[in-house]
Parts: structure tokens; sequence; C-alpha cells
């Protein structure tokens, strides 16, 4: 047995397309800023490609670069003034932050309304209530990735493997929302394979390079492999060994090329989502 392959690139595409199409319709320019704090290499990749997919919707994308040594006070001034800048829909701070500013602060600071990543407690506890809000890129992408492979969610076993508020949690809530039966595996999990191999959907997002086996994934399960990890070779693979779990599973997404691209659309999505919400 050999599994679909996701085409993260492909489903991407659509989403970039619909979200131009719905920004070339509307009266005004969505904007979003994209404050970087600091020189690590792998967020200024980030940023730039975000202010590339941005610019290419039709959204006036814009980053603040600010110095490694920024304060906390610092940052939080600059939040304040885009919640009050009515050309700003939305706001996403890159983490990881220098270790002088708590990611928690700021993150509490930006306008639940311009909270394009979904990590503010509000936009969390509509999520966690199933009620309308802005939810994490990621996880959204997941979910679209799912729809796009044709899995049945409703009464179906999900195991999410991690539970960061980034990706973890925000999956899991979305699993459950969709009826799924939602495990969240962790750490200190005992026997996560047996855990994993129950699973009709797989959701990894553990940033540990290859760790799901083959012999992890149920036969016909869907894998989605959110993991990115680099290897000491240059070389980027996922959290799941792609080629052993990719003769058990109906699909599964690839690294790179799955749910990376998908991060950055549903991004855009959701500052277009931001920008009619707070003019409703
Ligand atoms: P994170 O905050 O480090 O969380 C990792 C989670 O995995 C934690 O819940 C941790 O458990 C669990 N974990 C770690 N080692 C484990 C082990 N040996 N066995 C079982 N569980 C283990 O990471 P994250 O931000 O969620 O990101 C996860 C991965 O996704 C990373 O590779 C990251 O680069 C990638 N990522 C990709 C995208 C994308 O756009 N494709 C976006 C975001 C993240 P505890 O809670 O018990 O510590």
């Amino acid at each position: 047995m050999s599994a679909d392959l996701i085409d993260g690139k492909q489903v991407a595409a659509a989403v970039r397309a619909e979200v131009a199409a719905r920004v070339a319709a509307l009266a005004f320019t969505p904007g979003l800023t994209v404050v970087l704090v600091g020189d690590d290499p792998a967020s200024a990749i980030y940023v730039r490609n975000k202010d590339r997919a941005a610019a290419a919707a039709g959204i006036a994308a814009r980053t603040l670069r600010l110095p490694a040594d920024t304060t906390e006070a610092a940052l939080l001034a600059i939040v304040a003034g885009l919640n009050a800048d009515p050309t700003v829909d939305g706001i996403l701070v890159q983490m990881p932050l220098p270790p002088q500013i708590r990611a928690r602060a700021v993150i509490e600071a930006i306008d639940p309304a311009k909270d394009v990543d979904g990590l503010h407690p509000i936009n969390s506890g509509r999520l966690h209530d199933g009620r309308p809000g802005l939810v994490p890129c990621t996880p959204v992408g997941v979910m679209r990735l799912l729809a796009h492979a044709g899995a049945s969610i409703r009464g179906a076993r999900a195991l999410v493997l991690g539970r960061s508020a980034l990706v973890g949690k925000p999956m899991a809530a979305l699993l459950t929302n969709a009826d799924a039966t939602v495990t969240v595996a962790h750490s200190r999990t005992r026997d996560l394979a047996a855990e994993c191999r129950r699973a009709e959907i797989l959701v990894a997002a553990v940033g540990r390079a290859e760790m799901v086996r083959g012999d992890w994934v149920a036969n016909d399960a869907i894998v989605i492999d959110v993991g990115i990890n680099r290897l000491p070779d240059g070389r980027l693979v996922g959290d799941c060994a792609t080629a052993e779990c990719a003769t058990h599973a109906a699909a599964i997404t690839p690294v790179p090329g799955g749910v990376g691209p998908m991060t950055i659309a549903c991004l855009l999505e959701n500052t277009v989502t931001a920008a009619l919400a707070r003019r409703a």
C-alpha cells in the first residue's frame, strides 16, 4: 500500500487565490503588520514569505523590524499603537521573542479583533466554546488539508500529538468542534505508539525528527505532519518518517510542501476575516 500525498502547495495556492478574489471585491485594502524582534534567521525567512504572499493577495503588508535588545515595555507600546491604528487589521508578533520579553504579555496586549495568530485568550476561549473568532493559522490549515484529503471527521478517532498553545491545543479543539473523538498525546503519554495506532486521523506536532514510525500508523489512517525539523545534513524533515508511514496510511502530507504553505495562506484568510469583522 502507498499513501496519497496531500499537496499542501496546491491547496494553499487555491486558498490564496480565494483570498485575493475576496480582497479585490472590497472597497478598502486590508492591512497586516508583522513585528519581528531580533535577527533569528528562520523568523526572517517566515516574515519575508508572509510579506510576499500578503502583497500578492492585495493585502497591505508591512514588517516592523526591531532590534534584539528591544524592551518589553517598548514592544508593548508599539502593539498599543498598532491596536489604535485604523489602517491595521491584523497584527502578528513573530515568535520566538528574545528572553527579556514575555511572549504571553505581548499576546495578551494585542487587540483580540486584530489577533490574526489567534493566540489571545479571548480567541482561544471562543475556539474552545465553539464560537466564531480568530483561530491559529496552522491548525486551520490542517483542517483544510483534511477536507481536501476527503477525511470524514465526524465520529473519527483523532490523535493530536503535541499540546502547544500554537498547534496541538487549538488543533484538538477544532477536531472536537468537528465531532471527532480526540485524544491529545504529549511527552508524558504512556505508550505513544499504541495511542497513534488507534487513530484514524493522526496529526503530529511535536518537533522531533521522524519520531512517528511506520508501525505507529493504522492502515488507511490520514496522517498530517506539522513538524519542521532540520537535520544536521541540512535536510528538512517532519515529525513522521514519511516513506514508512506512507506504507500504512491512506494519505499523508509531505515535508516540506504539506502543512507549511497552508499556514501563510490561512494567515491571509484570517487578515481578511479580521478586516471584515472590524467593519461589520
Ligand atoms: P512545541 O511548543 O515545542 O510543542 C511540542 C509538543 O510536543 C509538546 O506538547 C510536547 O509535550 C510534545 N513532545 C515533545 N517531545 C515529545 C515526545 N518525545 N513524545 C511525545 N510528545 C512530545 O512545538 P509546536 O510549536 O507545537 O510545534 C511543533 C512542530 O511543528 C515543530 O516542529 C514546529 O517547527 C512545527 N510547526 C510547523 C508549522 C507549520 O507552519 N508547518 C507551524 C508551527 C509549528 P509536552 O507538552 O509534554 O512538553
